[in-house]
């Protein structure tokens, strides 16, 4: 079956995951309320229609209840980003994602009932920055204000050892997860493979134990 999604606000952000699901082959209900907007994802989304998703009667009579997640990236007006999101938790949408413009942002989305909420820009400055202190650190995930999953490419410190050698859950605390290897991925590594030179190291744990690591090792 179809995954059916609503994206609400059509700035870069809402747009750009307007047009990815789209690509991904979801259907999307764009809203939006600006004309110019709503227009210019007319023969993109599904359905484009403008909308002020503060008003309950329209959420209403849109059906917004019936789609099975909910993304609300409104991004300046907060005020309209929380009243919106807390008409869809009161219509019952089973998921809703909320753009947060600040903690405070996120503190009251978080105590209305969003079950996602993402900050964009924060995530993309912290992950350049990681890309930007260590050339071996490929990529990051925040999985919560402490923890990381980063994917760590291996240089000749690394390469030729096993896991069991590394040792590095007793020393930082860390788990290697996973290792990518040109196209192949090995799931859950066992503690005798050995690493190869440039093989990716996909690592869990707290980021200050990952940095310990990286910065022993790199
Ligand atoms: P970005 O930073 O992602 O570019 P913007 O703040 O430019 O985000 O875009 C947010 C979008 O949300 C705008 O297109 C704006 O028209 C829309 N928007 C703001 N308030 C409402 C509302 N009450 N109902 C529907 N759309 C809204």
């Amino acid at each position: 079956m179809k995954k059916e999604f609503v994206v609400i606000g059509l700035g870069r952000f809402g747009g750009s995951i307007v047009r990815e699901l789209v690509r991904l082959g979801a259907d999307v209900m764009a809203l939006d309320s600006s004309q110019e907007r709503v227009d210019e994802y007319s023969k993109i989304a599904t359905q484009s229609v403008i909308a002020d998703t503060t008003d309950e009667e329209v959420m209403k009579s849109l059906g917004i209840r019936n789609f099975e997640h909910v993304i609300v990236a409104i991004g300046e007006n907060i005020q309209a980003s929380i009243l919106t999101t807390l008409i869809l938790k009161e219509l019952g949408v089973p998921l809703i994602t909320v753009k947060a413009q600040n903690d405070y942002h996120e503190k009251v989305l978080r105590k209305i009932g969003a079950d996602h909420v993402v900050h964009p820009e924060r995530d993309m400055g912290i992950r350049i920055a990681n890309n930007m202190i260590s050339n071996n650190v490929l990529d990051y995930l925040e999985l919560s204000d402490e923890h990381s999953i980063m994917e760590i490419r291996a240089n000749d410190l690394l390469a030729g050892y096993s896991l069991i050698d590394l040792d590095i859950r007793a020393k930082y605390g860390i788990n290697i997860v996973g290792i990518k290897r040109g196209e192949q991925i090995i799931i859950s590594p066992s503690a005798d493979d050995k690493i190869l030179l440039n093989d990716i190291l996909l690592v869990i744990g707290a980021v200050v134990d990952i940095n310990r690591f990286v910065k022993k090792v790199m």
